[in-house]
C-alpha cells in the first residue's frame, strides 16, 4: 500500500466560527514517525476512526462519515469534532490522491497519556485492489459475537455502536473466518440474530426487498449500506431494516458485505450455504458505489 499524505489536524472547539482551518493543519510525511509513545489510540485503542473511499480523487459520502465520527465521539466521551475543520481535512487528503480507488482515514484519539488534549489526524493512501471479491464473490462464515442483541442498550460501555480504534476483535475473527477456509465473517448474537461483518455491513435481499439488520446500537450503521438503500429505492426496490434470525441466512436471493473501500461484495457462500450471485447486478451496484456520490 502506498501513502500518499498524513495531516495532523490541532482540534478546534465545535464553537469555532472561523471558515479557515488551514492553520490548525500540519501536513508531515506519513512515512515517519509522528506519535509520540504516551499515546493513548496505540496504547488501548482509546479512540475513533473513520475510512472514507476515495474515487478519481472524490471522497465519497464526506458527511455520513463525519456524521458517524460525531456519533462515534459522543459515544466515547470524546471532544465533538468541528465538523467543517474535519471535512476541510478531507478535502487536503482528496487532492492529494490522484486517479483511481483510494482510502482516506481520519482518526480521533484520546490523546497522549497525562496530556491535554486529544490527537487528531488524517491520512490518504492508495485502496488495495479489490476487483477479485467485487466480481468473483466473497465465501462467509457466521461466528459467534459473544452477546446478546438486547446487550448494547443494557451495556453502553461496551461502545458497540461506536467506531472505535480496538479493531483486534474485528481483525481476530477475519482471521478466524480465513482458518476455516471462507474470506470473511458475519457475526452472530449469542441469541442467534445477525449482527454485522468485522468490516463491512451486511445486505440480504428477499424477492425484490432488500434487508438489513437494524442498526440498534449493538452495530455500526454503514455509509455504503446508507447510500445503497436510497439507489435501490430509487431503481423500485423496496429496503428494509429488520431483526433477522441467523437461521433466515440459508434462505435467501442475494447477499452482500458492503463497505467504503470495498465496496459491494456479493456472498457466494454462508458457512455451508452456497448464496446466488447475480453479476451483472452486483456489477450495477458498484457502478452506482463508484460513481461520485455526496
Ligand atoms: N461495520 C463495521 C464493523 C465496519 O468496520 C464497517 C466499515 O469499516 C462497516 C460496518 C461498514 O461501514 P461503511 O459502509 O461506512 O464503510
Amino acid at each position: 500500500m502506498a501513502w500518499r499524505f498524513a495531516l495532523m489536524i490541532d482540534p478546534v472547539a465545535v464553537e469555532d466560527d472561523r471558515t479557515d482551518f488551514a492553520d490548525t493543519f500540519t501536513v508531515i510525511d506519513p512515512s515517519a514517525p509522528a506519535l509520540t509513545v504516551g499515546e493513548l489510540s496505540t496504547q488501548r485503542g482509546d479512540g475513533i476512526f473513520e475510512s472514507i473511499g476515495v474515487v478519481d480523487g472524490h471522497p465519497q459520502e464526506v458527511q455520513a462519515h463525519l456524521e458517524r465520527l460525531a456519533h462515534s465521539a459522543k459515544l466515547c466521551d470524546l471532544p465533538t469534532p468541528h465538523l467543517e475543520q474535519w471535512r476541510q481535512a478531507v478535502t487536503d487528503a482528496a487532492a492529494a490522491c490522484g486517479a483511481g480507488e483510494a482510502v482516506i482515514k481520519l482518526i480521533l484519539s484520546r490523546g497522549v497519556e497525562h496530556g491535554p488534549a486529544p490527537t487528531a489526524w488524517v491520512t490518504a493512501a492508495e485502496a488495495s485492489d479489490f476487483a477479485a471479491a467485487r466480481r468473483d464473490g466473497i465465501r462467509v462464515v457466521t461466528l459467534d459475537r459473544g452477546y446478546a442483541i438486547d446487550v448494547p442498550a443494557r451495556a453502553p460501555w461496551l461502545l458497540l455502536g461506536a467506531k472505535t480504534l480496538s479493531y483486534a476483535v474485528n481483525m481476530a475473527a477475519i482471521r478466524e473466518a480465513k482458518s476455516r477456509g471462507a474470506d470473511d465473517a458475519v457475526f452472530v448474537s449469542s441469541d442467534g440474530f445477525v449482527l454485522e461483518a468485522p468490516t463491512a455491513s451486511l445486505i440480504l435481499r428477499r424477492g425484490d426487498t432488500f434487508v438489513t439488520p437494524a442498526p440498534n446500537g449493538g452495530i455500526l450503521h454503514g455509509t455504503t449500506q446508507l447510500s445503497l438503500f436510497d439507489h435501490l429505492e430509487s431503481r423500485g426496490f423496496e429496503v428494509a431494516y429488520d431483526t433477522i434470525p441467523a437461521s433466515d441466512l440459508s434462505a435467501v436471493d442475494g447477499a452482500w458485505l458492503v463497505s467504503s473501500v470495498r465496496l459491494a461484495a456479493p456472498v457466494v457462500a454462508i458457512d455451508a450455504n452456497e448464496i446466488p450471485m447475480d453479476a451483472a447486478f452486483t456489477a450495477s451496484l458498484n457502478d452506482y458505489l463508484l460513481s461520485p456520490r455526496d
